[in-house]
């Protein structure tokens, strides 16, 4: 009999969403609740530790900010596509999270009269980055992990890999999960769950990701009959170091950095006229990936094209101030010092507009479970998302699902689990995977799935190349994940690697379907056989169910509350 391990609210996931979830957890419920946080690395090997530029928050109006400019310039960065009153809430609720966290010791970068210091940021019409130096990902986790460690109720199970959601028709009941350290095979029970299992990026080669963003949470919602939402947004970050693919926080464009192309122009002109570096990330990628197929890039060892990003203007000080993990980063990786030399960068795999379908209190179709943080498509990003939003929406969501998920889980008796779910995720895993045969080299299938998504679902698509994609990815559903040569039960990574593989295929699939559906262009969705946006089909969500004949696609409305959409210009 598989063992059980009860906690009132299990939360999946341990970056800054699901931080931020297990403190509002164990506050609204006065530390009666027990609270488990399960994560597959460390919590502060999460991904977020990597956010570099700042959270966007509304601090100053007394400079000529307001909270109207910032839910405009977050629809207007969605191509429209975000739901409205989502965006009126996350704008509304960040300024409050900036000063909790300060609370609770954030060190965030100061003016020197010791008010909390700015950045400019793509699409923003005013400087509203909050930032602690180029690192703020990574402070944000201490802050939010020191805290956690101050409440006793809240257990974390570091290094443990969630394999799949318990659910029956009543609601949640709790998960399945591998502890790493011994390979044993472990039910969680629960009232009540958060999904915060992050982004999907490490679908693509050329990625900013950690390679831990790999789309389980997303698959195992998708497999519970949760829909995923909006999954062919997938965002292209304009500079990503080459040949790495490392971030270099578009905070550098916001301190003044500029776009040079091989013959010196400063390109961004012909793009975004007004805005120009600091136009939104669909737009600068794409004018970076124009510049390149037109020939004006230079051409790396490696093979990737870029052009070059140039802070030498900015002069040391302010870059060793402002950007000290940029030019660490480029000085490590790339053996160059942006005080003296440009940077080589190129668009990148990015961010994942889409995720697990919830509503407006994050909240899913399936009673007791919530999802927050990039995992969750409450829909604030719609077809492109604003540098900044993503912290935030994490810190907001965190909240509001933790606060929910412990009010329900005080309301609610726990009820038994279907141990039949249990049962066969246990046999899917040992007597399938662990003790199957085969000959396939699952590293092998990862890599054509890279290549398939780089090639056909990157910054500029078509209906021929989307299709020819989904041909090869169900080719390679079928040859993946039949067997391990890692027979270990301790730390067995290759088993682990095969689940993961798994659901990047489930979720590549949805991925390419949706953007073959999808016939026009919106934010990220780049469709060169379609290049306009179509508002009179198109100005609606993508839902991705699972039925025994594969994935199935519906579509639900957009909420238009202030704002009918208009031409994008920047
Ligand atoms: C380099 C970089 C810089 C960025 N900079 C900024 C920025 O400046 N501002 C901004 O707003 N956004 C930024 N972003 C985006 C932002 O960092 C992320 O969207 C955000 O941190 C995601 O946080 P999260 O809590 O949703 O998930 P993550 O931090 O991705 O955490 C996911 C968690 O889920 C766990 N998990 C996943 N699968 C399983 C499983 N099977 N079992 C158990 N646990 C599992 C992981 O262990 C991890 O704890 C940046 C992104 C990158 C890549």
């Amino acid at each position: 009999m598989t063992e059980t391990i009860t906690h009132d609210v299990l939360i999946i996931g341990s970056g800054i969403a699901g931080l931020r979830a297990a403190i509002e957890a164990s506050r609204a419920s006065h530390g009666k609740l027990s609270i488990g946080v399960v994560s597959k690395v460390h919590a502060m090997r999460s991904h977020s530790v990597c956010a570099q530029g700042g959270t966007g928050a509304v601090l100053h109006t007394d400079r000529g900010d307001s909270l109207e400019a910032h839910i405009f310039d977050t629809i207007k960065g969605s191509d429209y596509l975000a739901d409205q009153d989502a965006v009126e809430r996350l704008v509304s609720l960040a300024p409050s999270e900036i000063y909790q966290l300060e609370h609770w010791g954030m060190p965030w970068s100061r003016e020197s009269d010791g008010r909390l210091a700015q950045r400019a940021f793509g699409g923003h019409g005013f400087p509203r980055a909050t930032f602690a130096g180029d690192r703020v990902g990574f402070y944000e986790m201490q802050t939010l992990y020191d805290t956690c460690l101050r409440y006793s109720n809240i257990e974390f199970y570091h290094e443990w890999f969630v394999t799949g959601l318990l659910v029956d028709k009543e609601g949640f009941r709790g998960a399945t999960a591998i502890e790493l350290r011994t390979g044993d095979f472990y039910a969680f029970k629960a009232k009540a769950g958060i999904i915060a299992t992050g982004g999907a990026g490490r679908l693509y080669s050329f990625a900013t990701y950690s390679h831990s963003s790999t789309a389980d949470g997303l698959a195992m919602a998708y497999r519970a009959g949760i829909p995923l939402k909006d999954m062919e947004f997938i965002q292209f970050h304009p500079t990503g170091l080459v040949p790495s693919g490392v971030l270099i926080t578009e905070g550098a464009r916001g301190d003044g950095g500029i776009l040079v192309n091989k013959e010196g122009e400063r390109f961004m002109k012909k793009y975004a006229p007004e805005k120009l570096e600091l136009g939104p990330r669909d737009i600068v990628a794409r004018a970076i990936a124009r510049e390149i197929k037109e020939g004006h890039g230079f051409r790396d060892a490696s093979g990737l094209e870029y052009v070059h990003l140039d802070l030498r203007h900015l002069g040391a000080e302010k870059i060793k101030e402002r950007l000290s993990e940029i030019r660490e980063v480029c000085i490590q990786l790339r053996g160059i010092d942006p005080i003296d030399q440009p940077i080589p960068v190129r668009y990148v795999c990015h961010f994942t507009m889409g995720g697990v379908h919830a509503n407006i209190d994050g909240a899913t179709p399936v009673k007791g479970l919530w999802a927050a943080g990039e995992a969750a498509c409450i829909s604030v990003n719609g077809a492109n998302r604003l540098g900044t939003n993503s912290t935030a929406t994490c810190l907001v969501w965190g909240g509001i699902t933790g606060h929910s998920a412990a009010e329900y889980a005080m309301q609610h008796h726990s009820a038994d689990f279907p141990q039949q779910t249990v049962t066969s995720e246990e046999k899917r895993i040992y007597d399938s995977i662990f003790r199957g045969a085969g000959t396939e080299n699952p590293y092998d299938v990862k890599q054509e799935l890279e290549r398939t998504m780089d090639e056909h679902a990157n910054v500029f698509r078509t209906g021929e190349g989307l299709g020819e994609a989904l041909k090869r990815i169900r080719v390679l559903k079928h040859r993946a994940y039949q067997h391990v040569e890692d027979t270990a039960r301790e730390f067995n990574t290759n088993l682990t690697n095969v689940l993961e593989l798994q659901s990047m295929l489930e979720v590549a699939e949805i991925v390419l379907m949706g953007a073959h559906a999808r016939t026009e262009s919106r934010g990220a969705h780049f469709r060169l056989d379609f290049p306009k946006r179509d508002d009179q089909q198109w100005l609606k969500h993508t839902l991705a169910y699972l039925t025994p004949d594969g994935p199935k696609l519906d579509y639900c409305p957009v909420t238009i509350t202030r704002y009918q959409p208009k031409e994008r210009t920047y």
